[in-house]
């Protein structure tokens, strides 16, 4: 295939690159290197530095490449960002997706999109594991502009044959530090990495947010999923559509689901060192456990999470720290 990743100089985008190479297909990245990292886009890659919004650009990458196939992972991602400043979650999420799409419907031969959406469209859940019939009730703009999206593509697919996959990642974790891919994101708000920086002792403690949760041990409960996994769920999201599959949304995660203090020691036996940690209130808008009900992509897609293991998902986490602070 041949293949646009939006965003594939982002952390989740960077590793489907890597992913897309290593399976023999050829892939142009666009990305405007606002949050991503130059470096980080694989040299099979072809990388044209630009705005996802930008219609005229993409027309021209999805004609001139013979574009199969959209990978759209450029966005912003930052919850407590969206809600201070809600129009760079509109304009950066909807308004350019939506340009994204004009191209797309317009091209003599419209390629197969998967977007990458987020367990924060459910919002608070009123069950666990959550299914992808779960209400939506997504509790920050960051959602809202995701689930928005989401609305668009079932729209443009039913009216305009448009074939879709959205992804709702769960907690996206780990790195393919062999490759020299991680997460770099700043500033880091992330629990994994900020725990391992702890450890490194970049960072005097961990804040832990809510001690008093309703949960074993009184702390959020998560489902950490390994980014490589998630690499390989959208290559399978992509031959499906390619195929003719049915379009649609799907949960990612491994359907476990592991507590703050769970992560803390995990970082300690990977690490063998002793992490210091706070108590601070609750975050706004953390739900107390959020974890995914897999099965649709396991029936749909053939896809699976097989990197499970919390201490392999952190190892792999502390692997690329351990090179990136070498430089
Ligand atoms: N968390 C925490 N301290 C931090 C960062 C995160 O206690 O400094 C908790 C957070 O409340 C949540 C979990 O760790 O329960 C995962 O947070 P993260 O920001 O990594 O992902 P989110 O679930 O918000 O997408």
């Amino acid at each position: 295939m041949r293949v646009l990743v939006t965003g594939g100089a982002g952390y989740v985008g960077s590793h489907m690159v890597a992913t897309l190479l290593a399976a023999s297909h050829d892939v142009v990245v666009l990305d405007d290197l606002s949050t991503g990292h130059r470096d980080a886009v694989g040299a099979g890659a072809e990388l044209v530095e630009g705005d996802v919004g930008d219609t005229a650009l993409v027309a021209a990458l999805l004609r001139d490449r013979r574009i199969d196939a959209v990978c759209h992972f450029a966005a912003k991602i930052r919850v407590e960002e969206s809600v201070s400043a809600p129009r760079l979650y509109w304009q950066g999420n909807v308004v350019r997706t939506l340009a994204l799409l004009e191209a797309v419907l317009d091209a003599p031969t419209p390629p197969a999109l998967v977007f990458s959406s987020t367990a924060a469209v459910y919002g608070t859940p009123d069950e666990v594991p959550i299914d992808e019939e779960h209400p939506k009730r997504p509790e920050s703009p960051y959602g809202e502009t995701k689930l928005a999206v989401e609305r668009a593509l079932e729209s443009y697919g039913r009216a305009h044959g448009v074939r879709w996959a959205a992804l709702r990642y769960f907690n996206a974790a780990g790195a393919d530090a062999g490759a020299g891919l991680g997460e770099r994101h700043e500033p880091e708000t992330h629990l994994i990495p900020i725990v391992l920086d702890v450890a490194l002792g970049a960072r005097p403690s961990l804040a832990i947010y809510g001690t008093a949760w309703p949960t074993p041990d009184g702390t959020c409960i998560r489902d950490y999923v390994h980014v490589l996994d998630l690499a390989d769920a959208h290559l399978a999201a992509l031959h499906h559509l390619v195929r003719g599959g049915t379009s649609g949304a799907f949960n990612l995660g491994t359907g476990r689901g592991r507590s703050v203090r769970e992560v803390v020691h995990a970082v300690e036996r990977v690490t063998g060192r002793a992490v210091k940690v706070t108590e601070a209130p609750p975050r706004a808008g953390d739900p107390a456990e959020l974890v995914a009900k897999v099965e649709r992509a396991e029936r749909v897609l053939g896809w699976k999470a097989r990197r499970t293991e919390l201490d392999a998902i952190v190892a792999d986490a502390w692997a690329w720290k351990l090179r990136a602070k070498q430089g």
